[in-house]
This record gives C-alpha cells, sequence and structure tokens, in this order.
C-alpha cells in the first residue's frame, strides 16, 4: 500500500453543503485510500462504508467541524480507533507522539514495511500511530500481502505482453508449439514414473 501527502492547496474548497456532503470529493481527492492505514475503499465496503475524518475532532475542535482543510478521506476501522484522541506537539518534532497533519506530510515517510508485510516505525511518531491505529491489524497485512502480488502480476503481464508485441506470427505460433510442447513434458513428468522397475535392477 501506498501513502501520499494531500496536498490541500490543490483542492476547491466545497461552496455549500456541510462536511458529510463532501464525502465524494474527499475521496477522489484521496484517491480512494485511508489517509491513515491506506487501505483502498474497494477492498474495504467502498465509498459508502468509509467515513469523512475530521483530523483535529469534532469534540474538541467544534469551529473545523465544516472545515474543508480538516476533513480527510478514511476507512471506519482507523475512523473509531482515532475517535477524538489529540495529541499537541511541536510541529515536525518526530520526538513527540501527535498526529502529523496529512496535507502537510505523507504517513508513508513514518514507516517502514517488512518482508512479512508489517510496519515498522522510523521514529516516535512512526510507532505512535502504528500503535494506535493498530496500523498492523491483520486484515491490513494481508491487503499489504495482496496488493504486492498483483502488482507483480501485473508486471508480469505487462512483460508477456511486451515479448508477444516483438514476435512475428510465425514466432508466436514456435511459442505457442513450444508452450504446447512443454505443457506434455510436464505433465508427463509429474504423471509418469521417472524410472520403470526393470531399470533399477
Ligand atoms: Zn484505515
Amino acid at each position: 500500500m501506498e501513502w501520499r501527502r494531500i496536498d490541500k492547496s490543490q483542492s476547491e474548497e466545497p461552496t455549500n453543503g456541510t462536511y458529510r456532503d463532501w464525502k465524494p470529493q474527499l475521496a477522489t481527492e484521496g484517491e480512494h485510500r485511508c489517509v491513515y492505514c491506506s487501505i483502498h475503499d474497494n477492498r474495504w465496503g467502498g465509498e459508502r462504508i468509509f467515513h469523512v475524518e475530521h483530523f483535529k475532532p469534532k469534540s474538541k475542535f467544534k469551529a473545523l467541524i465544516n472545515s474543508y482543510a480538516n476533513l480527510f478521506y478514511a476507512c471506519p476501522v482507523c475512523n473509531v480507533f482515532k475517535s477524538d484522541s489529540w495529541f499537541d506537539a511541536p510541529v515536525g518534532d518526530w520526538t513527540v507522539c501527535h498526529y502529523p497533519d496529512p496535507s502537510e506530510y505523507n504517513y508513508g515517510e513514518f514507516f517502514v514495511v517488512d518482508v512479512t508485510n508489517q510496519l515498522t516505525g522510523v521514529n516516535a511518531v512512526g510507532k505512535f500511530l502504528i500503535e494506535r491505529l493498530h496500523l498492523n491489524r491483520k486484515h491490513l497485512i494481508i491487503e499489504r500481502r495482496k496488493e504486492i502480488v498483483e502488482d507483480k502480476l501485473t508486471s508480469l503481464h505487462g512483460e508477456i505482453d511486451r515479448i508477444i508485441n516483438l514476435l512475428n506470427i510465425d514466432e508466436l505460433r514456435e511459442l505457442a508449439q513450444l508452450q504446447n510442447a512443454i505443457g506434455k513434458i510436464r505433465s508427463k513428468a509429474i504423471y509418469t514414473p521417472m524410472y520403470e522397475p526393470a531399470d533399477l535392477s
């Protein structure tokens, strides 16, 4: 999964309605991914299930309830884990646990993903985010692995298409025959004993 900074300076602020009306725009702005865990909404119930997230909680910052700059697109799980928690900290101080503003920072810079698809915090803020938002929950680890496999399959298909485009029709026929022959050899190798009993005597 990939995080990105949500550049609010590129956004056009809505001129009517309230925060609930702005979810489609926030979804587009966030490329349909949760601002915190980066899961895509097509992997987790769609736009209907995702939430409009008040980065500065509306219970503590009532004046920001319909402030577009304070709104992001988030999955319901991260939204519930974050809830109305808030921690003040000097801007850019990664030794003090807090939620960095996603319009200023790319959350991906606070983590590294290891070979088991678990996140590790690169600093105190990264560790804090992983713990508070449960960013190593089982569902996310499975989704990270699926995305890697799908990316690899997509690039493999691209490479096969590239090779096919390089071949002319006779070479394609040869390739098909070769694949057919390989298939036959493979099935023979799997289903035929390597040695007849007589060979072993
Ligand atoms: Zn999330």
